[in-house]
């Protein structure tokens, strides 16, 4: 069909020229026979191409590919939860920086980092509808630490799982798998001593489905770890990357 739409329109530009045009004219007319035989040309060819690759007539565009060229692509399905995001703020800082939008930057990171593996991501607000009932193979929600000065020992992280729930195994080897690959990625120390009650009784963990493995993440205190939150948010990012896949791939962290 294309072919021939193409095959009549020649002779018809033909006999719209005069036979004695000005040389402003037969310029005009000769840039207007250039674009007629190169668009010709064109059509041409792509119906040539129609016909030699029937049902294919145009090359079709590639599937996204989020892999790394290079790195054997992972499977599985993974949630992480930007903490307070869509709810509140979160801890705030003199200056005005919130938790939520330093969880939500490094949940952003962790979310790319994932997806460049092969892992499917659900990127999840705080009270997100989805988590009623969530089935992946890993569940994470990120958080940060106070930006008020406690003390000078509160600096680091630390990352727990549910006080009580049928999973309590496999959530044990996630938090083993992030606390060690965190560790070793940032340099940050485990804050064993200010895991709290909000922590392990956090509401995500009974929302899911019970077979998810689920942990919280405190990726740092805002006010003595905040250069390194604001700034190296990538590092942070890749260390609860390398602690997701430790654990999906089981590996020994
Ligand atoms: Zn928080």
């Amino acid at each position: 069909m294309i072919g021939r739409m193409a095959a009549r329109k020649r002779p018809v530009q033909r006999r719209s020229v005069p036979a004695a045009a000005s040389p402003h004219r037969q310029a005009q007319t000769g840039l207007w026979r250039s674009i007629f035989i190169v668009t010709t040309l064109a059509i041409g060819l792509l119906a040539v191409y129609g016909l030699s690759n029937p049902g294919k007539a145009l090359p079709s565009p590639q599937p996204a590919t989020t892999a790394t060229p290079g790195v054997t692509p992972r499977s599985g399905h993974i949630g992480i939860i930007a903490g307070h995001w869509g709810n509140d703020s979160g801890t705030v800082c003199d200056d005005g920086l919130t938790e939520v939008s330093v969880n939500l930057d490094i949940a952003q990171r962790v979310e790319s980092g994932l997806k460049q593996l092969g892992y499917q991501v659900d990127l999840l607000q705080e009270f997100d509808s989805r988590l009623t009932g969530y089935r992946a193979e890993a569940l994470l929600s990120i958080h940060a630490d106070s930006c008020q000065y406690v003390n000078d020992e509160a600096t680091g992280f630390k990352v727990a799982s549910a006080a009580n729930r049928s999973t309590s195994d496999r959530d044990r080897q996630l938090v083993d798998c992030l606390t060690r690959r965190y560790a070793q990625r940032t340099g940050l120390p485990f804050h064993a001593g200010s895991i709290t009650y909000d922590m392990t009784d956090y509401h995500g963990f009974y929302e899911i489905s019970a077979d998810t493995p689920a942990a919280i993440i405190e990726t740092g205190f805002l006010y003595l770890d905040r250069a390194f939150l604001t700034r190296d948010a990538d590092k942070a990012a890749q260390g609860i990357v390398d602690g997701l896949e430790c654990f999906l791939e089981q590996q020994t962290p």
